[in-house]
């Protein structure tokens, strides 16, 4: 096995044994490789290894990279910070987007979608700890934006994405906090059809995101080791 589908071997052993922990089946948690700032050679040998799900952060990287891995049948999915000029790019190129946390910028998603190609899947982000500096809507945002994101064409809203603040403050856990959005929403009488995704976990944390219910973990570094500075 080359070191890279050692390292996915690893990280899939890790959520195994967290859902164990959490008395979850083990295929209730997706995992997505985070590619930002790695080589596409890198991510044509993890998907070789088996991995599907790449998430890339920013979009011209992103572009240029699936410009020479078209011959693989990558699910491409989005995580980084949204600029409203870079809708159209995420509409035609990507299967997932994770950071939504405004309607406009679901609006130019589901306008800018090719009725051709399949729903493009949505996450809300939600700034789980108020921080001022990272994108992510306050939590008693997601109600509103539920309803009003729902009813789009052209998307199907799956659930929310979550980045907790590094420095974890005193009290709940964020990613139970998170959690609770999310099983909020499935109480409502329209929950959207496809609600089943809670994006949260990465390299150092996944355990802990899983205990509180986690589908999907984005891990990079532990999948490709340190990246290099830009
Ligand atoms: C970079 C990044 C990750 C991966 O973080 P690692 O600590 O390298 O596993 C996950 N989610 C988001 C939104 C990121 O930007």
């Amino acid at each position: 096995m080359t070191d890279l589908a050692v390292s996915r071997q690893q990280i899939l052993k890790r959520i195994e044994n967290a859902c164990t922990e959490s008395r979850r089946p083990a295929n209730t948690v997706r995992l997505l490789a985070v590619s930002k700032q790695q080589e596409a050679g890198q991510i044509r040998a993890l998907y070789a290894a088996g991995q599907i799900a790449f998430g890339e952060n920013y979009v011209q990287e992103a572009l240029a990279k699936q410009a020479v891995l078209t011959d693989l049948a990558i699910e491409w999915h989005f995580i980084g910070q949204i600029q409203r000029n870079k809708t159209r790019d995420l509409a035609a190129h990507f299967d997932w987007v994770h950071s939504v946390d405004r309607l406009l910028i679901a609006e130019r998603l589901s306008a800018q979608r090719s009725g051709d190609l399949k729903p493009l899947n949505l996450c809300i982000e939600v700034n789980i700890d108020g921080e001022d500096t990272k994108g992510g809507c306050p939590p008693e945002a997601v109600p509103g934006l539920v309803e009003s994101m729902s009813r789009l064409p052209n998307v199907r809203l799956r659930g929310l994405m979550v980045i907790p603040a590094k420095t974890s403050s005193d009290g709940p856990d964020p990613f139970q906090r998170a959690q609770a959005v999310f099983e909020q929403v499935r109480s409502f009488h329209s929950v959207p059809e496809d609600w089943d995704t809670l994006s949260m976990g990465m390299s150092a944390d996944l355990e802990q995101a899983i205990a509180a219910g986690a589908t999907m973990v984005r891990v990079g570094t532990a999948l490709f080791g340190a990246r290099s500075a830009k």
